[in-house]
């Protein structure tokens, strides 16, 4: 692979809501996708959403010209087979925010794909030099982070870690752009930009509630009002996931060492009780 344009089988591994999205804008920009998940439920699930999402685009007339929701489908392979990921030029990593993990799927990609392959991870916080490091093709390992939901969202922010080569970096801003996105470049500190700033937000929004300030209807509707922004900070929170805004958390925590980025106590506990949030019916609200 020397060219962008010579990618043709695109991997993303976790087929949660976040490598849901990439597969099927992967998918819609023409590119063969292999979506991998260690869960068939994901698998599952991942595939109905991306039916789903499709079917709405073409009803809407949004989908590239040429192109119908079956034929963009149909460029998608679901798979729990690790194996059927070794053919892909180039890897999006997707799973659970959690850097050992992450660290063991860099490891096992950097055994099964091309040398020349480039592996992504669209950590929201974990640094990217670490995740180099754990494979053999340090210079062709970068941070590409797309925002939820990712068919909709345009911003792609790119990070380099220490020894990403010049050439991986343009190859993966050509691919982000090839899938409609906008790229910011980030250098690599905890957080990146958008969660540096947004996830001690939320954060503060946690805090509020734990002291009784408001309720968090109220905090949210403050926040939509009084801001302008278009969703309240808890509200996202339960959209993100509250096991993800704590993972975050704590990165900020740990790699800026600083007691102003410490998790509150109340987004632990909710973790805690299984309730992170939209994807398992309650957060900070309840959810059918
Ligand atoms: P999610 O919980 O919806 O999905 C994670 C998926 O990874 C699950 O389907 C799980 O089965 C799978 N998984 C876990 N360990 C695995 C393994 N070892 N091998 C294969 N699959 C495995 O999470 P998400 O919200 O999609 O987040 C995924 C990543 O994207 C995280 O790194 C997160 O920080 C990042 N991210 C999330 C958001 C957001 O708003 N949720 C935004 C940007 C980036």
């Amino acid at each position: 692979m020397s060219e962008i344009s010579h990618i043709e089988t695109f991997a993303v591994i976790g087929s949660g809501q976040m490598g849901a999205g990439i597969a099927q804008v992967a998918a819609q920009s023409g590119l063969t996708v292999v979506l991998y998940d260690q869960q068939s439920a994901a698998i599952e699930r991942a595939t109905a959403g991306i039916s789903k999402s499709l079917a709405k685009l073409e009803s809407k007339g949004r989908l590239p010209q040429g192109e119908s929701a079956a034929s963009v489908e149909a460029r998608i392979t679901a798979t729990t087979d690790f194996q059927a990921l070794s053919n892909a030029d180039f890897a999006v990593e997707a799973i659970v925010e959690d850097e050992k993990i992450k660290r063991g799927i860099f490891a096992q990609l950097d055994e099964l794909l091309n040398p020349r392959a480039i592996l992504a991870s669209n950590t929201s916080s974990i640094p990217i030099t670490r995740l180099c490091a754990a494979t053999q093709r340090p210079d062709r390992v970068i941070g590409m982070h797309f925002m939820n939901p990712v068919p909709i969202m345009t911003l792609v922010e790119l990070i380099r870690g220490l020894p990403t080569s010049e050439e991986t970096f343009n190859h993966t801003r050509i691919l982000a752009e090839r899938f409609g996105k906008t790229v910011c470049e980030s250098q690599d500190y905890p957080g990146f930009i958008v969660n540096r700033v947004l996830i001690p937000f939320i954060n503060e929004a946690c805090y509020a509630v734990m002291e009784g300030v408001a309720t968090p209807a109220d905090i949210d509707a403050s926040c939509k009002l009084g801001l302008n922004h278009p969703m309240g900070p808890l509200t996202l929170a339960d959209f993100i996931g509250l096991d993800t805004v704590l993972a975050i958390m704590e990165v900020l925590h740990e790699g800026l060492g600083d007691s102003k980025y410490r998790p509150c106590p109340l987004l632990k506990k909710y973790v805690d009780a299984g309730w992170t949030g939209r994807k398992s019916g309650r957060g900070f609200y309840r959810y059918e």
